[in-house]
């Protein structure tokens, strides 16, 4: 039976670990080739989906090669790349692909040798694990009219081996992700949150999702109690039993309303929670992917 050998993409920063493999290189060090090289300005310019589209391409292992850390060109490049890495760990757990499938390493120009060791070291971890994807599969194809965000979205979904059931907790310091949480027992439905969102993350619909309002614990410390938080905290003494469907609300009745969020949508601007007066909306540093991949 013929052995596996695994193919590794390497993005390597041009001013360390590019130097590093090229000195190796000329060197005549020797190491596997199993490896493909990607040179970038900067480690900091990975982003996700260049990882991503890496794995649709048939890689069976990602390395991201950056500058020591406090040696950076431009920095704190590598920094940035290293929440990005932990972030993409984590999706790659999720979707079932596994995060160990991905790695960073801090490599000067000076250490050719750590670069034909960990380039070693990866080849041999991925021989062991065998293929990232039981088969091939196609590239997703970007819509030029869709965001970067729906195009990583639309790729995470391509990935999945399996559904991702709980949320990730994104890295402190990686401001682009998170999620948006509505309290809709707070909700007065002025709307004004849907009309700030500058990507139409937000809707609103004509509906009152007594369900979700009877779930959400009343504030007993907002001293501002309000006559529809009164309404709903009798509602929730006096129900008998749980409502099973939204109540559509008439024409005319301005009162109500449910928002309703698209997380594949939000870029977390954080706008829409600065503008609720009432703080019904409250911003999460997690990745729902269940909802995203749904
Ligand atoms: S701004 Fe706040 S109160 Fe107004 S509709 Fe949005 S969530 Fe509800
Ligand atoms: S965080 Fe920004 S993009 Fe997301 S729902 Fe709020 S306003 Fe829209």
């Amino acid at each position: 039976m013929n052995k596996f050998e695994p193919t590794i993409l390497a993005f390597c920063c041009n001013y360390c670990a590019y130097a590093a493999a090229d000195i190796a290189g000329v060197s005549r060090m020797q190491y596997p080739t199993n490896v493909r090289i990607v040179r970038l300005p900067c480690s900091g310019k990975v982003d996700i989906t260049y990882i991503l589209r890496g794995f649709e391409s048939g890689a069976d292992g990602v390395i991201v090669c950056a500058c020591l850390k406090g040696g950076c060109h431009f920095v704190e490049g590598n920094l940035f790349a290293e929440n990005r890495i932990k972030l993409t760990k984590d999706i790659l757990e999720a979707i079932g692909i596994g995060g160990e499938r991905l790695d960073m390493y801090f490599i000067s120009s000076a250490m050719a040798s750590k670069f034909v060791e960990v380039v070693k070291e990866v080849t041999e971890k991925l021989r062991k694990l065998g293929p990232a994807l039981p088969k091939k599969i196609q590239l997703t194809k970007q819509d030029p009219e869709a965001s970067k965000r729906i195009f990583l979205y639309n790729m995470i979904k391509n990935l999945a081996l399996r559904r991702p059931e709980n949320v990730i907790t994104v890295p402190e310091g990686l401001e682009e992700f998170g999620k948006i949480e509505f309290n809709p027992s707070k909700c007065i439905g002025c709307k004004k949150c849907e009309e700030i969102c500058p990507e139409k993350a937000i809707d609103s619909i004509r509906e009152l999702d007594l369900s979700a309002i009877l779930k959400t614990s009343m504030d007993q410390t907002d001293e501002r109690s309000t006559k529809r938080q009164r309404l709903y905290e009798t509602l929730t003494k006096i129900a008998r039993k749980s409502p099973s469907k939204p109540i559509s609300i008439p024409e005319g009745f301005e009162g109500f309303y449910k928002m309703q969020y698209d997380p594949k949508k939000c870029v977390f601007c954080e706008k829409c929670r600065d503008v609720c007066l009432e703080k019904t909306i409250n911003s999460v540093k997690e990745l729902d992917l269940y909802a995203i991949t749904a």
